[in-house]
């Protein structure tokens, strides 16, 4: 099956990138397992030289990944900090970038701990209206990075609004897709130039590999990043290429019980009497769901919850009493996790920024998994009593 290309989501998940091993025949694609590759005289080789380049697994998943985010190109990094810090290294001193004020902690703390002190400016912004990014657009401003949903508070990014923005100034959109997935929302469809996943997340979707990767269609673009992916090394082993090539078989129909899963959670969490809050993009009355409705397929299962009286022993205390959620960072994975964003996701990041974001004492953030439905609402019950 050579061409996978006008097959649909499901039959590309399981099929994109992958053929029969040609010496034996094997159906899963074998784990090369190699640093190197001999050449027959020095440079004639099979394509193969050294494998921080190029190693066949890691080959299989890389166009695995594109075909599911309809990109020309997919590169998969050691991690998903590894793939945004080789999409950072695409600038020069005395650039800027357009960025949210609710995004994943870790990449806060690389721009402005790492990169900050490379000359490269930073802007945190409100996104939720893309009108809002003309007021921060000069000559200098060469990239919007965007993630949505954000993290931890599901806020809703309008895609094709920055991207049609960032094209007209001629600016990279690059957009951190690690909360949807590509199940549930395609951004190159959208006008973006480059899409980020952690790999991590749910496309490995069995919290055993850590993984990045970065999908795009712009030649001259994927040139740049796969020099720097190869020079600066933030490269995947075999093995874990293998697992997540594994993992993504099942993506859709992962994807499509946390949905349903995460539907039946926040409509429960809704009407519970000790909680104020509930961030979850599919209700009617949730920031921007007319944009979500539009750009995702579903409303995925992250969803985050406040209580009333805003009392963080309180907040402890569920994370602590949940059997079946297990209290840990992460995310997308078929276990249910729990997550106090203020100390754990999120606690690098200052408390004035934290709390423009909403990420407040008694903020817990679900990861739902795709466990039976009834126990994960009885086990949320009896830690809420
Ligand atoms: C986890 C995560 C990352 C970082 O990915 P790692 O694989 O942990 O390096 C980036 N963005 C989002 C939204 C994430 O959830």
């Amino acid at each position: 099956m050579k061409d996978t290309s006008n097959l649909g989501f499901g039959t590309k998940a399981i099929h994109a990138g992958q053929e029969p091993d040609p010496t034996t025949g094997a159906i899963m694609t074998p784990i090369y397992q190699t640093s190197t590759y001999t050449q027959e005289s020095p440079g004639i080789h099979k394509g193969y030289a050294y494998a921080r380049g190029k190693n066949p697994t890691r080959n299989a998943l890389e166009k695995c990944l594109a075909e599911l985010e309809g990109a020309k190109y997919g590169l998969c990094f050691s991690s998903g900090m590894g793939a945004i810090d080789a999409v950072t290294k695409l600038l020069r001193p005395g650039d800027e970038v357009i960025t949210g004020d609710d995004l994943y902690g870790g990449t806060y703390r690389m721009y402005t701990k790492v990169f900050g002190h490379f000359g490269i400016k930073f802007h945190f912004i409100d996104m939720k209206d893309a009108n809002n990014l003309h007021k921060y657009i000069n000559k200098n401003t060469k990239m919007i990075w965007l993630e949505t949903p954000t993290n931890p508070t599901m806020q809703i990014i309008d895609i094709a609004a920055c991207a049609k923005i960032a094209k007209e100034n001629n600016i990279i959109c690059a957009v951190d897709n690690t909360f949807a997935s590509p199940f549930l929302q395609n951004p190159l469809a959208l006008g973006a130039d480059i899409v980020m996943h952690s790999v991590t997340k749910y496309l490995g979707g069995h919290s055993d590999v850590v993984m990045g990767a970065l999908c795009l269609n712009d030649d001259n673009l994927y040139q740049q990043l796969a020099f720097i992916h190869n020079s600066c090394g933030a490269t995947p082993g075999p093995q874990d290429c293998f697992l997540v090539l594994r993992g993504i078989k099942t993506l859709h129909i992962r994807m499509e019980r946390h949905c349903y899963n995460g539907r039946k959670i926040a409509e429960f969490l809704k009407t519970h009497p000790k909680i104020d809050k509930v961030y979850w993009p599919g209700f009617p009355d949730s920031q921007n769901h007319d944009i979500a409705k539009k750009q995702m397929k579903d409303f995925g299962g992250m969803i985050s919850f406040s209580l009333k009286g805003n009392k963080q022993e309180e907040a402890f205390e569920i994370a602590r009493r949940t059997r079946v959620f297990s209290l840990a960072e992460s995310l997308g994975g078929v276990e249910s996790l729990i997550n106090h964003p203020a100390t754990m996701t999120h606690a690098s990041i200052p408390k004035e920024e934290r709390y423009k974001a909403g990420v407040v004492e008694s903020l817990l953030r679900l990861s739902v998994g795709i466990e039976d439905i009834d126990d994960l609402i009885h086990d949320l019950q009896q830690a809420l009593a």
